[in-house]
C-alpha cells in the first residue's frame, strides 16, 4: 500500500501519479490555478501552469479540487491541513504553510507530533508545543 493523501473534508484522493493536486487562490486576488505538490515530506518543489505563477511571500488559500472545501486551517493561522495515510494504514494530519516560500511541514498523529521538518519550522512550532509534562518522555 502506497502513501495516500486525502482531503480533510471529503476524503477524496488528492495524490495523482507523482503529485498532490490542489487548487490555490492568492489571497485578496483573482489569481488562481492548480498546484502540484511533491508528496515527499520535506520536498517543497511545486509545479503550476505558466499562466499561474506563485508569488514568494504571498498567502494562498488552498481548496480541494474534488469538493472545493477550503483546506487552510481554521485553528492554526497560515497553515493548511491535509490527511496522509502511510503504507501501514496509519493516518496523520499534515500541516504546511499557506505562505509561498515558507518551508515547513508538521506531521501529527492524534495529539502526538511525529515530525516537524523544514528550515522555517520554527515559525509555527508554537502551535504544536509539547505539554511540559510530556517532554521528559521524548
Ligand atoms: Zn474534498
Amino acid at each position: 500500500m502506497a502513501t495516500e493523501y486525502l482531503c480533510k473534508v471529503c476524503r477524496g484522493h488528492l495524490n495523482v501519479k507523482t503529485s498532490i493536486v490542489l487548487a490555490a487562490t492568492r489571497a485578496n486576488s483573482s489569481e488562481r490555478g492548480l498546484i502540484f505538490l511533491n508528496p515527499e515530506i520535506g520536498n517543497y518543489t511545486t509545479t503550476t501552469h505558466p499562466s499561474f505563477s506563485i508569488k514568494e511571500g504571498a498567502e494562498y488559500v488552498y481548496t480541494c479540487p474534488i469538493c472545493h472545501s477550503q483546506l487552510n486551517s481554521a485553528k492554526y493561522n497560515h497553515l493548511v491541513r491535509i490527511i496522509m495515510i502511510d503504507d501501514k494504514g496509519k493516518e496523520y494530519n499534515i500541516y504546511f504553510s499557506g505562505i509561498a516560500g515558507q518551508k515547513c511541514t508538521y506531521k501529527i498523529r492524534g495529539s502526538k507530533i511525529e515530525t516537524i521538518q523544514g528550515p522555517d519550522a520554527k515559525l509555527y512550532d508554537k502551535y504544536f508545543e509539547v505539554p511540559e509534562e510530556d517532554r521528559k518522555y521524548l
